[in-house]
């Protein structure tokens, strides 16, 4: 065994011997780029700080929450104020009924309910559709990832209207074969899928804009078909913008399709951004459905720490910041590093393509537009991995796996992103050097 060589190699060790992998959420231990992942200190603005006292620009901002930038003095005086009240009560609180009322005011949900994750938050929104509607089977897209719940944690059947089988050991048969995961942005898998299983169909979930494969667009008028179908079949129309939400646009991966095109979804899911950094997420969507939630109506479903204040409290620090400046700022910083780095992506002769949804992009490591889960999957990702270990030499913390948004902040100024541009053309070079194999 060597003897680690920094604090975060120290750290990761010890972190293995108590935590499987080392890590509580398994992209970040670097296994797709390889290398040891960076213990985090402190973070400040747009700015990280490891444990051996490296600074980066952060390009994840904890994939997404951070959108006014890390430590942001407001926020943190709001939080303060609330921890100093005390941290949980179990009980009622006006922050929650503010967050709820400012949510219900910047999205098209007219009644939410909070949870702690997203994870929870999908998970509870495909219940209430199956306690609405009487019916049992969920449509997804393959990736698009809705968190790890069972029923969503499917692979699609041999057939594209055959239903799911589990995605990882430790998903049931049982809890997928009532799943069915069809390509994205493709109309005639959905139409023979509702064909043949429309009455038993309760709901059909899909990122609002998918980003989790990398950044995916709906093809113009997809989504408002998925609504029409939904709604033509007595489904309900589940948009998951836990990522999007807030974030995309001010009106979330909404803002870009539903609001140009004309349609709402029954059902719409947030979660990052609304926690400000804290662990809160919410479902929410038509009132006459989500009436139908306990202890108004019969669909049981609770959280202890649901609507924790001090998480409810970050929320709303967040997003009463979150102006039109904000969304203007975020925007022109993504497109500058969108644009360097292709510039020196094209440079180096690196296959790419840079695809976006309002102030998010991703860039893939070939060629040629990616409209489903199969083209993203034909990356070349050792090219990325040797592109992201050359950025991270140089101070740029991008995301450890090549299917991932780069998130900016509002604290990601002039100096972050001339620090990130001036490290663009040596990692693409390295990217080349390695590419194609
Ligand atoms: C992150 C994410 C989730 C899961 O949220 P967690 O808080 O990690 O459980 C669900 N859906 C989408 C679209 C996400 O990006």
């Amino acid at each position: 065994m060597t003897l680690p060589t920094s604090a975060s190699a120290a750290l990761f060790e010890r972190a293995r011997s108590v935590t499987p992998g080392g890590v509580n959420s398994p992209v970040r231990a670097f296994n797709a780029v390889g290398g040891t992942p960076r213990f985090i200190r402190s973070a400040q603005g747009a700015w990280l700080t490891d444990a051996d006292g490296n600074r980066y620009v952060d390009l994840i901002c904890s994939w997404g929450p951070m959108l006014l930038g890390h430590a942001h003095p407001e926020v943190l005086a709001e939080v303060n104020a609330a921890v100093l009240r005390g941290t949980s009560y179990g009980t009622p609180t006006e922050p929650e009924v503010e967050l709820a009322e400012e949510i219900v005011r910047r999205t098209t949900a007219e009644k939410v309910r909070f949870v702690s994750s997203g994870t929870e938050a999908t998970m509870s929104a495909i219940r209430l559709a199956r306690g609405f509607t009487g019916r049992d089977v969920v449509v997804k897209f393959a990736g698009n990832y809705h968190g790890h719940v069972d029923a969503l944690l499917a692979s699609a059947g041999s057939g594209l209207a055959t239903f799911a089988v589990p995605g990882t050991p430790g998903v049931p048969a049982s809890a997928t074969d009532l799943t069915l995961v069809l390509p994205y942005n493709d109309r005639a898998a959905v139409t023979a899928a509702f064909a043949e299983h429309g009455p038993r169909i309760a709901a059909l979930i899909v990122e609002a804009v998918p980003g989790n494969m990398g950044i995916v667009p709906p093809e113009p008028g997809f989504h408002a078909f998925l609504a029409e179908t939904c709604r033509a079949a007595g489904a309900l129309f589940v948009l998951d913008e836990v990522m999007t939400g807030f974030r995309a646009t001010a009106q979330g991966g909404w803002g870009l399709t539903g609001a140009v095109e004309g349609w709402t979804p029954d059902l719409v899911t947030f979660g990052k951004v609304m926690g400000g950094g804290f662990p809160a997420a919410a479902f929410g969507g038509r009132a006459d459905v989500m009436s139908h939630l306990s202890p108004e109506g019969n669909v049981y479903q609770a959280g202890t720490l649901s609507g924790n204040p001090i998480a409810t409290t970050a929320g709303l620090a967040t997003l009463r910041r979150a102006t039109d400046e904000v969304y203007a700022h975020l925007d022109a910083a993504a497109t500058t590093i969108s644009d360097a780095a292709s510039a020196a992506l094209t440079a180096a002769g690196v296959p790419h393509r840079v695809q976006s949804a309002g102030t998010m992009f991703s860039i893939f490591f070939r060629d040629g537009e990616v409209k489903n889960f199969a083209d993203a999957s034909a990356q070349d990702e050792k090219a990325y991995a040797a592109f992201f270990h050359a950025m991270l030499e140089q101070g740029v913390y991008l995301p450890p796996s090549a299917y991932e948004v780069w998130f900016v902040s509002a604290a990601h100024d002039d100096e972050a992103v001339a620090h990130v541009l001036a490290a663009l053309p040596k990692a693409a070079q390295a990217a080349a050097a390695v590419g194609g194999n």
